[in-house]
């Protein structure tokens, strides 16, 4: 089985990446895609977790934060070198932005009475990535919402009293980082984001060099990921997919681990497309 989607405590799932990979090795997955969000430091821990596992590998990845129009859009990024340089300095600057970002929304909730402990958000979120899934365990642990997705619908989602923009890149230049960093891109979840014109993002961001876009994602429906493959297939596009699995942070249908039937032939000719624009 193969899954291309997955997130570790580097940013907002709960497992850390050596737990992450032997979960996904129990589950029955054989190749498993590390794509935090903004962050690849969980990328050799999951490496050598895998390396003692049988048959077991890891895709280098991230899921980066971006912006397109005035839509946020994500894109996952593939086989990449996380020590190219341009790449490490623009993700350290995503994450001083998310943490300045929480610090906001954190003062936005002191404002309408809710008051967390600062230090004990800081340290659910630990070492990678902070998200508004920190806040949301946050306010769970204090009782003032009883789920995440409570968290979400009350407080932290646009709109909401706590609910603070953070900084994002425009699409474009997110392609161009994963490629120079040796990897190939896909558009995350496709079918998430509100105010968008897909064909348009496609055509845009094909021709800098996009290669995927993520058709096989475990929550969709079977008519959803079949009008997504034939769109890949019309922009020349590599169907990725995976769960998006996020521990304990995501709970519902088609987010466990290898909960995406993706076919190996995503991978191959993902492996490709970036070996041909080489
Ligand atoms: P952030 O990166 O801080 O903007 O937080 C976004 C993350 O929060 C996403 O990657 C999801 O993991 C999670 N998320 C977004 N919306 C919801 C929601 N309505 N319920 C639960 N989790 C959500
Ligand atoms: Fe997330
Ligand atoms: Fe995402
Ligand atoms: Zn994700």
């Amino acid at each position: 089985m193969i899954d291309l989607h997955s997130h570790s405590n580097l940013s907002d799932g709960t497992d850390a990446p050596a737990e992450l990979v032997r979960k996904a090795y129990a589950a029955g997955v054989r190749i498993l895609a590390l794509t935090d969000h903004d962050c690849t430091d969980g990328l050799a821990e999951a490496e050598s977790a895998a390396a003692e596992l049988r048959g077991m590998e890891v895709v280098p990845g991230v899921e980066l934060s971006c912006l397109y129009g005035q839509q946020e859009i994500h894109i996952l990024g593939y086989f990449l070198d996380p020590t190219e340089p341009t790449l490490q300095s623009r993700l350290v600057e995503l994450r001083e932005a998310r943490l300045t970002r929480a610090d906001r929304m954190l003062d936005k909730l002191d404002t309408i009475g809710i008051r967390l402990n600062r230090d004990r958000v800081r340290e659910i979120a630990g070492q990678g990535s902070f998200g508004r899934p920190h806040i949301a365990r946050a306010l769970m642990e204090v009782g003032q919402v009883g789920s995440i997705s409570e968290a979400f619908d009350r407080y932290l989602t646009s709109g909401k009293p706590a609910y603070v923009e953070r900084m994002r890149l425009e699409v474009p230049e997110a392609i161009t980082l994963i490629r120079r960093a040796g990897g190939a891109a896909s558009i995350a979840h496709p079918l998430d984001y509100e105010d968008l014109d897909l064909p348009e993002l496609l055509q845009a961001a094909a021709a800098v060099g996009l290669a995927g876009l993520e058709a096989h994602y475990g929550r969709y429906r079977g008519d959803q990921i079949d009008r997504l493959v034939a769109l890949a297939e019309s922009y020349n596009l590599v169907p990725t997919g995976g769960s998006d699995y996020h521990g304990v942070n995501k709970q519902g249908e088609g987010v466990a681990l290898g909960d995406a039937d993706v076919p190996i032939g995503s991978l191959t000719r993902l492996r490709a497309r970036r070996d041909a624009a080489r």
